[in-house]
């Protein structure tokens, strides 16, 4: 998910590069990103006291790109075994993993860097947001969500975005079980009470569906029960297609169809 080479073609921004200028300045609020792996951020605020106060934060990696949760979990950790524990929790062998310079890290420690957690964390308040990789900044720049594990796989995910028979699903598992050949897919009309329970989602991913030999074969805003029916209706009508389903996503309904 990390991939180094990306965030070195992009150092010296210079938008980052005035987030480190600001950064210098007593007083502001900053974050040191240690490191993230697939499903923790790292970070410090403060780096004077011993034991050092390590926050995690979770990260769910959606086909949206990664959001981190609304939640920190602190930890303490030896200033002695510091450095041993960043190598540890964020390991160079690990290729989703990504680790903040050691040596910046280092320096802050010998100064006994303090300050405190923003506001509003995103990536203007990250000390070295220079370091870090565009996927990873990108999701400090998103809202944080409200995460809880798929499941199905265990993986994290945003809570409520794909529920499916009331479990919590991630977008990868919604797909593959809800348009999948064991989803609820009908051949017939649509009445106007089919609406009151179609399946329900925050968004489909059409590259998702490509793989289920799915397509989509209308995409509606938010229109009213009864437009949206008479719509579908007439689309069904017209187009032969033998199994459909009309899915609610958050902007509206998508009509999929059996490839
Ligand atoms: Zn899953």
């Amino acid at each position: 998910m990390f991939d180094e080479s990306r965030y070195r073609a992009s150092a010296g921004r210079s938008a980052h590069e005035q987030s480190r200028t600001s950064a210098q300045s007593p007083g502001v609020p900053q974050v040191f990103v240690i490191g993230a792996n697939a499903s923790t951020l790292g970070l410090v605020t403060s780096l004077k006291d011993d034991p050092i106060t390590a926050q995690l934060v979770p990260v769910a990696v959606t086909p949206m790109g990664a959001v981190l949760g609304d939640n920190r979990q602190k930890v303490g950790v030896a200033r002695a075994g510091f450095f041993d524990w960043a190598d540890r929790t964020f390991p160079a062998d690990d290729e989703r993993a990504f680790i903040g310079s050691l040596r910046d890290l280092e320096l802050l420690l010998r100064v006994g860097w303090d300050s405190s957690f923003p506001e509003v964390f995103d990536e203007r308040s990250v000390l070295n947001a220079d370091d870090v990789p565009d996927e990873l900044l990108d999701a400090i720049g998103r809202p944080q969500a409200a995460l809880v594990q798929c499941a199905v796989c265990r993986r994290l995910c945003v809570r409520d975005d794909f529920p499916w028979k009331e479990r919590p699903l991630c977008a990868w598992d919604f797909h593959a079980q809800v348009f999948g050949k064991r989803g609820p897919w009908r051949e017939g009309g649509y009445e106007a009470r089919h609406f009151e329970t179609l399946p329900a989602c925050a968004y489909v991913v059409p590259a998702l569906l490509d793989e289920l030999d799915v397509a989509v074969l209308l995409a509606l805003g938010n229109v009213s029960p009864a437009g949206a029916h008479a719509l579908v209706r007439t689309l069904l009508e017209s187009e032969e297609v033998r199994s459909h389903m009309a899915v609610r996503t958050a902007t509206g309904i998508v009509v999929l169809c059996e490839g």
